[in-house]
């Protein structure tokens, strides 16, 4: 049997991030750079009475749509479904109304995986698989499998986790697993 590999979406092949940043220049003319959110959320780093409207802001319906994929993911995940089963896993019960925007931006951009392989949950210790790469600290607690945690400004500071700095350290950690 093929072991798994379970992705998250955004911050992990979905470049959430960026979205945010244009959205606040646009909106309140303030640019936040990537440095300045180490070790941040988006939502700690942005004044305290813009807070708000940066929470609500992801809960439109639109927001989730024309996200940039995050440099190399599409080449690196269509090598590793060679050789591993590849799930989607995004905590998408955060934000009901994404949906069926996040369902188009996996259609579009990785169309060699399966609808079928798609997993919108909330609480990612249910995920069986052998695998879990995220950017997100909470979802590899939860997870009882081997994770991989995607570096993000927000997680810079973390260093009890293993680490990729990005999809080319993805290839990179499962090559050597194979050799
Ligand atoms: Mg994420």
């Amino acid at each position: 049997m093929r072991a798994s590999i379970a992705i998250d979406m955004d911050d992990t092949v979905a470049d959430t991030l960026s979205r945010h940043i244009s959205w606040y220049k646009q909106r309140f003319g303030i640019v936040l750079a990537k440095e300045q959110l180490a070790g941040k959320s988006f939502y700690d780093a942005v004044q305290k009475e813009h807070r708000s409207a940066v929470q609500q802001h992801p809960h439109e319906a639109d927001f989730f749509d024309q996200l940039d994929v995050i440099d190399n993911a599409v080449e690196v995940i269509q090598h590793l479904s060679q050789s591993y089963d590849i799930f989607f896993a995004s905590a998408a019960m955060e934000y009901p109304s994404s949906f069926p925007a996040k369902y188009r931006w996996l259609r579009q951009h990785f169309p060699f995986i399966s609808p079928m392989n798609y997993i919108f949950c909330g609480y990612k210790g249910m995920l069986n698989c052998d695998y879990l790469i995220d950017d997100s600290p909470r979802h590899l607690d939860n997870f009882k499998q081997t994770g991989l945690l995607f570096s993000a400004p927000h997680n810079s500071q973390y260093s009890n986790y293993q680490r990729v700095q990005n999809w080319q350290a993805v290839k990179s950690y499962f090559a050597k697993l194979s050799t």
